[in-house]
């Protein structure tokens, strides 16, 4: 029988741990046999230490015992594809890439999260949507799949047990940046939920947990070695996350976002990262097609209206109604001015995540309730020139106090300066295994 505070200690000195130890670890904490405060500072101390790969594995594999897999490609009878964000501020791709892979026929499961630190999570987005059903048996979620092509889904907490508690633990613990917790948790998810075919979408920059382009190629590596291990093909996209993801940023206002990108009308970045997300997923599925065919019958889908038919199904099937005015708004709509001529230089995004949390989008505590309605619209971006009284953004907020503050927050989080700074396409590099 393991000792926790051994474990913890020698992590913190820096030392190895055999794979028996960490399952150990992770069996006796997802079965209420360890308290949250070791694990706690277990991860502080993986935070500092690291893992070597042999221990990323242990961990993986230890996570995915904690529970059920699902051997999703035999229940379906088809090749199943899913996809998974590290997490950014802004990021709602899930929600629009789902219906568009649907539509062009090739089945979308996807198990999702929820907010972690400054950045938001899927479930809480979808669940802006009233009557949205966010937890589904594992046989609901593939009938669901089977019979309507798509369903996104909360973890259930018969996959990856171990995950689900160590995620939230994580978010309150400012333990989430590490990268094997990071491929460690995302890839436990992905094994377990048993898609064949995966694409990553790993974030970089700002407001992404892996702030280098480095550090982004390195967690891909990571994930794509796990994948490979457990014989999935993993597709990961670096993608830019200097600054937030599309204007929105907040529940309803990035499910309201998704969706007008579902109908052709979404903003140009996000556009780019969704059709590039879907067409990556449609070439390692089993339709048969090359890249630049998968990208026709993205761009195809989104056209003649067969996404948003998808995305409304989709929505019905889980209890939701996908009518856009059936989201709820927020009642205070404050502008964000900006105050003099120039060119925007820069967007922090993790400014931006933490003043849409403290709004109420995110949580700061595990007990913390979602305002769904709150947020932030980011009406300009990098590059945009703007003169002095322009709208730089819109504060959703439930008071007059939570928009000041936040309209405070976000105004810093802008940089005018006096030339365009250079392009920078969404997507920086595409990692396949
Ligand atoms: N997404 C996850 O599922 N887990 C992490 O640790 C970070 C992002």
């Amino acid at each position: 029988m393991i000792r926790p505070a051994e474990l913890i200690q020698r992590k913190r000195d820096g030392q190895q741990l055999a794979a028996a130890e960490i399952r150990e670890l992770i069996l006796g904490y997802a079965r209420g046999e360890i308290p949250d405060y070791q694990l706690a500072a277990f991860c502080m101390a993986v935070y500092f230490r690291g893992l070597s790969s042999a221990e990323t594995f242990a961990l993986t594999e230890a996570m995915i015992e904690s529970g059920d897999t699902i051997a999703l490609g035999a229940a379906l009878g088809r090749k199943a594809v899913d996809k998974h964000s590290t997490g950014g501020v802004g990021d709602k791709t899930s929600i629009a890439v789902g219906p568009i892979v649907a539509a062009c026929g090739v089945p979308f499961a996807k198990m999702s999260g929820r907010g972690l630190g400054h950045t938001g999570g899927t479930v809480d987005k979808l669940e802006s949507i009233p009557g949205f059903r966010s937890e589904l048996s594992v046989d609901d979620f593939i009938s669901q799949v089977r019979e309507v092509g798509l369903a996104i889904v909360g973890q259930s907490d018969r996959l990856v047990p171990a995950d689900k508690l160590l995620y939230a633990l994580r978010d309150v613990t400012a333990t989430v940046e590490n990268l094997s917790l990071i491929a460690a948790s995302i890839m436990s998810k992905k094994l377990a939920a048993g898609a064949e075919a995966i694409v990553l979408d790993v974030k970089v920059g700002d407001g992404a947990f892996m702030k280098t382009l480095a550090d982004a190629q390195a967690l891909a590596e990571t994930m794509i070695v796990l994948g490979a291990q457990a014989g999935r093909q993993i597709v990961c996209l670096l993608t830019d996350m200097d600054q937030p993801l599309g204007y929105a940023v907040g529940n309803a206002l990035e499910v309201r976002e998704a969706v007008a990108t579902v109908r052709g009308e979404g903003p140009p970045d996000f556009t780019a990262l969704v059709h590039t997300a879907a067409a990556h997923l449609l070439a390692v599925s089993d339709l048969g097609v090359d890249e630049a065919e998968a990208r026709r019958r993205v761009e195809q889908a989104v056209a003649d209206g067969s996404a948003l038919a998808a995305y409304e199904r989709w929505i019905q099937a889980q209890g939701g109604d996908p009518a856009d005015d059936a989201l709820p708004s927020a009642p205070v709509v404050v502008p964000v001015l900006a105050p003099r001529d120039g060119v925007v230089t820069s967007l922090a995004a993790t400014r931006v995540g933490v003043a849409a949390l403290r709004l109420g989008a995110g949580r700061s505590t595990k007990a913390d309730r979602i305002d769904p309605a709150v947020g932030i619209v980011c009406r300009r971006k990098r590059g945009d020139e703007v003169a002095a009284g322009d709208v730089l953004a819109e504060i959703h907020a439930r008071d007059a106090a939570s928009a000041d503050e936040a309209a405070r927050d976000v105004l810093a989080s802008y940089e005018l300066g006096e030339s365009v700074p250079t392009r920078r396409s969404i997507v920086l590099e595409t990692i396949s295994g």
